[in-house]
Protein backbone atom coordinates (compact mmCIF):
# COMPACT_ATOMS: atom_id res chain seq x y z
CA UNK A 1 0.00 0.00 0.00
CA UNK A 2 2.58 2.48 1.23
CA UNK A 3 5.19 1.29 -1.54
CA UNK A 4 2.31 2.04 -3.82
CA UNK A 5 1.25 5.19 -2.51
CA UNK A 6 4.32 6.58 -2.90
CA UNK A 7 4.98 6.11 -6.36
CA UNK A 8 1.28 7.42 -7.57
CA UNK A 9 2.19 10.61 -5.17
CA UNK A 10 5.22 11.17 -7.16
CA UNK A 11 3.75 9.95 -10.28
CA UNK A 12 1.11 12.99 -9.13
CA UNK A 13 3.87 15.94 -8.53
CA UNK A 14 5.04 14.70 -12.32
CA UNK A 15 1.92 14.97 -14.08
CA UNK A 16 0.76 18.32 -12.42
CA UNK A 17 3.95 19.15 -13.69
CA UNK A 18 3.20 18.28 -17.09
CA UNK A 19 -0.05 19.13 -17.06
CA UNK A 20 0.89 22.72 -16.12
CA UNK A 21 3.68 22.51 -19.07
CA UNK A 22 0.58 20.87 -22.07
CA UNK A 23 -1.28 24.34 -20.76
CA UNK A 24 1.75 26.01 -21.94
CA UNK A 25 2.26 24.37 -25.33
CA UNK A 26 -1.94 24.63 -25.59
CA UNK A 27 -0.95 28.29 -24.94
CA UNK A 28 1.42 28.53 -27.80
CA UNK A 29 -0.46 26.87 -30.27
CA UNK A 30 -3.23 29.44 -29.10
CA UNK A 31 -1.17 32.12 -29.87
CA UNK A 32 0.91 30.75 -32.88
CA UNK A 33 -2.78 29.63 -34.10
CA UNK A 34 -2.73 31.47 -37.43
CA UNK A 35 0.78 29.92 -38.12
CA UNK A 36 -0.69 26.80 -38.80
CA UNK A 37 -3.27 28.24 -41.17
CA UNK A 38 -0.55 29.67 -43.72
CA UNK A 39 2.75 27.47 -44.67
CA UNK A 40 5.91 28.87 -46.52
CA UNK A 41 5.63 28.45 -49.89
CA UNK A 42 7.70 26.02 -51.84
CA UNK A 43 11.37 27.64 -52.04
CA UNK A 44 9.96 30.33 -50.65
CA UNK A 45 12.14 32.97 -50.89
CA UNK A 46 13.59 35.56 -47.91
CA UNK A 47 12.09 38.71 -47.43
CA UNK A 48 14.68 41.56 -49.07
CA UNK A 49 13.79 44.86 -47.28
CA UNK A 50 15.06 47.66 -48.88
CA UNK A 51 12.68 51.00 -47.96
CA UNK A 52 9.84 48.47 -46.38
CA UNK A 53 6.78 49.90 -48.53
CA UNK A 54 3.65 47.54 -47.96
CA UNK A 55 0.86 47.61 -50.28
CA UNK A 56 -2.54 46.62 -49.90
CA UNK A 57 -4.08 45.49 -53.40
CA UNK A 58 -7.54 44.77 -53.95
CA UNK A 59 -7.51 42.87 -50.52
CA UNK A 60 -10.81 40.30 -50.00
CA UNK A 61 -10.76 38.33 -46.89
CA UNK A 62 -13.31 36.30 -44.86
CA UNK A 63 -12.57 34.01 -41.73
CA UNK A 64 -15.62 31.69 -42.55
CA UNK A 65 -16.53 32.30 -46.22
CA UNK A 66 -20.16 32.88 -45.33
CA UNK A 67 -19.10 36.40 -43.83
CA UNK A 68 -16.57 38.22 -45.75
CA UNK A 69 -14.14 40.89 -43.40
CA UNK A 70 -12.85 43.01 -46.08
CA UNK A 71 -13.87 44.05 -49.34
CA UNK A 72 -11.41 44.83 -51.58
CA UNK A 73 -9.01 47.29 -49.43
CA UNK A 74 -6.21 48.51 -51.25
CA UNK A 75 -3.71 51.18 -49.91
CA UNK A 76 -0.06 52.02 -49.44
CA UNK A 77 2.32 52.81 -47.12
CA UNK A 78 5.26 54.30 -48.90
CA UNK A 79 8.76 53.53 -47.18
CA UNK A 80 8.71 55.44 -44.05
CA UNK A 81 5.81 56.65 -43.94
CA UNK A 82 2.79 56.13 -41.58
CA UNK A 83 -0.97 54.86 -42.21
CA UNK A 84 -3.52 55.77 -39.82
CA UNK A 85 -6.35 53.06 -39.93
CA UNK A 86 -9.53 54.37 -37.75
CA UNK A 87 -13.25 53.14 -37.65
CA UNK A 88 -16.04 51.50 -35.20
CA UNK A 89 -14.83 48.31 -33.13
CA UNK A 90 -15.91 45.44 -35.71
CA UNK A 91 -15.23 47.09 -38.71
CA UNK A 92 -12.00 44.80 -39.47
CA UNK A 93 -9.11 47.19 -38.68
CA UNK A 94 -7.27 44.42 -36.51
CA UNK A 95 -7.75 42.02 -39.10
CA UNK A 96 -5.69 43.96 -41.65
CA UNK A 97 -2.86 43.94 -39.08
CA UNK A 98 -3.35 40.33 -38.92
CA UNK A 99 -2.88 39.87 -42.44
CA UNK A 100 0.20 42.08 -42.91
CA UNK A 101 1.80 39.60 -40.23
CA UNK A 102 0.47 36.97 -42.28
CA UNK A 103 -1.59 35.46 -39.51
CA UNK A 104 -4.00 34.00 -42.37
CA UNK A 105 -3.95 34.28 -46.13
CA UNK A 106 -5.98 36.21 -48.07
CA UNK A 107 -8.33 35.26 -50.29
CA UNK A 108 -7.55 37.51 -53.47
CA UNK A 109 -5.95 40.35 -54.26
CA UNK A 110 -2.32 40.88 -52.68
CA UNK A 111 -0.22 42.05 -49.99
CA UNK A 112 3.30 43.22 -50.88
CA UNK A 113 6.25 44.34 -49.10
CA UNK A 114 9.09 46.11 -51.05
CA UNK A 115 6.99 44.31 -54.22
CA UNK A 116 7.31 40.54 -52.67
CA UNK A 117 3.98 39.03 -52.28
CA UNK A 118 3.81 37.93 -48.80
CA UNK A 119 2.84 34.26 -49.86
CA UNK A 120 5.70 33.94 -52.05
CA UNK A 121 8.41 34.69 -48.77
CA UNK A 122 9.23 32.54 -45.55
CA UNK A 123 6.95 33.46 -42.84
CA UNK A 124 10.40 34.04 -40.60
CA UNK A 125 11.57 36.72 -42.34
CA UNK A 126 8.34 38.32 -43.17
CA UNK A 127 8.01 38.42 -39.27
CA UNK A 128 11.34 39.24 -38.83
CA UNK A 129 10.52 42.55 -40.43
CA UNK A 130 7.88 43.32 -38.53
CA UNK A 131 6.75 44.21 -34.98
CA UNK A 132 3.71 44.28 -34.03
CA UNK A 133 1.76 46.00 -30.33
CA UNK A 134 -1.33 43.93 -30.42
CA UNK A 135 -4.64 44.71 -28.89
CA UNK A 136 -4.07 42.07 -26.27
CA UNK A 137 -0.67 40.95 -25.67
CA UNK A 138 -0.26 37.46 -24.12
CA UNK A 139 2.94 36.93 -22.24
CA UNK A 140 4.74 33.77 -21.63
CA UNK A 141 4.98 32.04 -18.44
CA UNK A 142 8.51 33.28 -18.03
CA UNK A 143 10.56 36.00 -16.65
CA UNK A 144 10.03 39.47 -17.20
CA UNK A 145 13.37 39.78 -19.33
CA UNK A 146 12.72 36.77 -21.41
CA UNK A 147 9.23 38.39 -22.41
CA UNK A 148 11.13 41.33 -23.46
CA UNK A 149 14.37 39.79 -24.98
CA UNK A 150 11.83 37.73 -27.08
CA UNK A 151 11.88 40.65 -29.83
CA UNK A 152 15.53 40.21 -30.16
CA UNK A 153 17.31 37.12 -28.35
CA UNK A 154 20.59 37.56 -26.97
CA UNK A 155 19.72 41.39 -26.24
CA UNK A 156 21.98 42.73 -23.26
CA UNK A 157 20.90 43.27 -19.73
CA UNK A 158 21.23 47.01 -20.52
CA UNK A 159 19.61 47.04 -24.10
CA UNK A 160 16.47 45.10 -22.28
CA UNK A 161 16.95 47.65 -19.66
CA UNK A 162 16.79 50.82 -22.10
CA UNK A 163 13.82 49.55 -23.55
CA UNK A 164 11.76 49.15 -20.47
CA UNK A 165 12.60 52.32 -19.97
CA UNK A 166 11.24 53.73 -23.08
CA UNK A 167 8.27 51.83 -22.51
CA UNK A 168 7.79 53.10 -19.01
CA UNK A 169 7.77 49.56 -17.37
CA UNK A 170 11.29 49.73 -16.05
CA UNK A 171 10.55 51.37 -12.03
CA UNK A 172 7.36 49.08 -12.08
CA UNK A 173 9.90 46.02 -12.69
CA UNK A 174 12.90 47.18 -10.60
CA UNK A 175 10.28 47.70 -7.52
CA UNK A 176 9.52 44.16 -7.85
CA UNK A 177 11.99 41.38 -5.30
CA UNK A 178 13.21 40.01 -8.40
CA UNK A 179 13.29 42.55 -10.72
CA UNK A 180 13.84 41.42 -14.19
CA UNK A 181 13.89 37.92 -13.01
CA UNK A 182 10.17 37.93 -11.97
CA UNK A 183 8.55 35.18 -13.55
CA UNK A 184 5.02 37.25 -15.44
CA UNK A 185 2.02 34.76 -15.96
CA UNK A 186 -0.16 32.05 -14.95
CA UNK A 187 2.51 30.93 -12.20
CA UNK A 188 4.06 34.49 -11.59
CA UNK A 189 3.16 37.79 -11.75
CA UNK A 190 -0.14 38.78 -12.60
CA UNK A 191 0.33 42.09 -14.55
CA UNK A 192 -2.55 44.40 -15.96
CA UNK A 193 -3.64 45.16 -19.40
CA UNK A 194 -1.40 48.05 -19.17
CA UNK A 195 1.60 46.63 -18.02
CA UNK A 196 1.53 43.47 -20.46
CA UNK A 197 0.97 46.55 -22.93
CA UNK A 198 4.08 48.04 -21.94
CA UNK A 199 6.17 45.09 -22.01
CA UNK A 200 5.20 44.22 -25.29
CA UNK A 201 5.83 47.99 -26.78
CA UNK A 202 9.54 47.41 -25.21
CA UNK A 203 9.52 43.84 -26.73
CA UNK A 204 8.97 45.76 -30.07
CA UNK A 205 11.20 48.56 -29.15
CA UNK A 206 13.96 45.83 -28.59
CA UNK A 207 13.43 44.70 -31.64
CA UNK A 208 13.52 47.76 -33.95
CA UNK A 209 12.54 46.42 -37.12
CA UNK A 210 11.82 48.38 -40.43
CA UNK A 211 7.41 47.53 -40.06
CA UNK A 212 6.02 48.34 -37.03
CA UNK A 213 2.24 47.44 -36.66
CA UNK A 214 0.32 49.55 -33.21
CA UNK A 215 -2.96 47.94 -33.11
CA UNK A 216 -4.35 50.40 -30.37
CA UNK A 217 -1.29 49.98 -28.44
CA UNK A 218 -1.78 52.41 -25.91
CA UNK A 219 -5.64 51.45 -25.08
CA UNK A 220 -5.26 49.84 -21.91
CA UNK A 221 -3.20 52.76 -20.67
CA UNK A 222 -4.08 55.59 -18.49
CA UNK A 223 -3.84 59.29 -20.07
CA UNK A 224 -0.55 60.13 -18.40
CA UNK A 225 1.08 57.23 -19.70
CA UNK A 226 -0.65 57.08 -23.17
CA UNK A 227 0.61 60.12 -23.80
CA UNK A 228 4.41 59.89 -22.68
CA UNK A 229 4.48 56.00 -24.36
CA UNK A 230 2.98 57.61 -27.33
CA UNK A 231 6.04 60.39 -27.88
CA UNK A 232 8.29 57.09 -27.58
CA UNK A 233 6.37 54.96 -30.16
CA UNK A 234 6.69 58.21 -32.62
CA UNK A 235 10.26 58.59 -32.05
CA UNK A 236 10.59 54.92 -32.54
CA UNK A 237 8.44 55.26 -35.68
CA UNK A 238 10.06 57.99 -37.23
CA UNK A 239 11.92 56.53 -40.07
CA UNK A 240 9.91 53.67 -40.19
CA UNK A 241 7.19 52.14 -42.30
CA UNK A 242 3.78 52.35 -39.80
CA UNK A 243 0.54 51.05 -40.13
CA UNK A 244 -1.52 52.15 -36.77
CA UNK A 245 -4.96 51.93 -35.85
CA UNK A 246 -5.95 54.69 -33.63
CA UNK A 247 -8.07 54.66 -30.53
CA UNK A 248 -7.33 58.11 -30.27
CA UNK A 249 -7.45 60.72 -33.04
CA UNK A 250 -4.91 62.77 -31.95
CA UNK A 251 -2.24 60.48 -32.53
CA UNK A 252 -2.79 60.25 -36.41
CA UNK A 253 -2.95 63.76 -37.49
CA UNK A 254 0.50 63.67 -38.84
CA UNK A 255 -0.14 60.44 -41.10
CA UNK A 256 0.74 60.09 -44.70
CA UNK A 257 -2.89 59.04 -45.03
CA UNK A 258 -5.63 58.49 -42.71
CA UNK A 259 -8.42 55.28 -43.59
CA UNK A 260 -11.27 55.48 -42.32
CA UNK A 261 -12.91 51.71 -42.33
CA UNK A 262 -16.48 50.45 -41.84
CA UNK A 263 -18.05 47.14 -42.50
CA UNK A 264 -14.73 46.49 -44.19
CA UNK A 265 -14.86 48.80 -47.24
CA UNK A 266 -12.74 52.06 -46.84
CA UNK A 267 -15.45 55.04 -46.73
CA UNK A 268 -13.07 57.74 -46.15
CA UNK A 269 -9.73 58.41 -46.89
CA UNK A 270 -6.79 61.93 -46.90
CA UNK A 271 -5.03 63.80 -44.64
CA UNK A 272 -6.22 64.86 -41.14
CA UNK A 273 -7.22 68.48 -42.68
CA UNK A 274 -8.96 66.96 -45.61
CA UNK A 275 -10.72 64.85 -43.55
CA UNK A 276 -12.27 68.02 -41.40
CA UNK A 277 -13.34 69.71 -44.64
CA UNK A 278 -14.84 66.57 -45.99
CA UNK A 279 -17.10 66.91 -42.41
CA UNK A 280 -18.32 63.32 -42.92
CA UNK A 281 -17.58 60.41 -40.29
CA UNK A 282 -13.75 61.68 -39.44
CA UNK A 283 -15.44 64.61 -38.94
CA UNK A 284 -17.95 63.30 -36.78
CA UNK A 285 -15.56 61.25 -34.64
CA UNK A 286 -12.89 64.26 -34.59
CA UNK A 287 -15.52 66.49 -32.79
CA UNK A 288 -16.82 63.46 -30.68
CA UNK A 289 -13.18 63.21 -29.26
CA UNK A 290 -12.40 66.49 -28.80
CA UNK A 291 -15.30 67.06 -26.87
CA UNK A 292 -14.98 64.12 -24.34
CA UNK A 293 -11.53 65.07 -23.68
P1 LIG B 1 -11.77 45.76 -35.28
O1 LIG B 1 -10.32 45.58 -34.98
O2 LIG B 1 -12.03 46.85 -36.27
O3 LIG B 1 -12.59 45.95 -34.04
P2 LIG B 1 -11.60 43.01 -36.22
O4 LIG B 1 -10.71 43.09 -37.42
O5 LIG B 1 -11.04 42.46 -34.99
O6 LIG B 1 -12.31 44.42 -35.98
O7 LIG B 1 -12.85 42.11 -36.61
C1 LIG B 1 -13.59 42.33 -37.79
C2 LIG B 1 -14.73 41.31 -37.84
O8 LIG B 1 -14.18 40.01 -37.96
C3 LIG B 1 -15.60 41.30 -36.61
O9 LIG B 1 -16.93 41.13 -37.02
C4 LIG B 1 -15.13 40.10 -35.85
O10 LIG B 1 -16.19 39.54 -35.11
C5 LIG B 1 -14.69 39.16 -36.94
N1 LIG B 1 -13.59 38.29 -36.49
C6 LIG B 1 -12.44 38.67 -35.92
N2 LIG B 1 -11.65 37.62 -35.64
C7 LIG B 1 -12.33 36.52 -36.06
C8 LIG B 1 -12.05 35.11 -36.07
N3 LIG B 1 -10.90 34.63 -35.59
N4 LIG B 1 -12.99 34.30 -36.58
C9 LIG B 1 -14.15 34.77 -37.07
N5 LIG B 1 -14.48 36.09 -37.10
C10 LIG B 1 -13.58 36.95 -36.60
MG1 LIG C 1 -9.28 45.61 -33.21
Amino acid sequence: MIQLYIPLNFLGVIYREIKQSLTDIEKMFLLLDREREVADAPGAAELQVSGASVVFDNVRFAYEPSRPILHGISFEIPAGKKVAVVGPSGSGKSTLARLLYRFYDIDSGSIRIDGQDLRSVTQHSLRRAIGIVPQDTVLFNDTVAYNIAYGRPGASQTEVEAAARAAHIHHFIAGTPKGYETMVGERGLKLSGGEKQRVAIARTLLKNPPILIFDEATSALDSTNERAIQAELEAVGQDKTVLVIAHRLSTVVDAHEILVLEHGHIIERGHHDDLLARNGRYADMWRLQQSGD
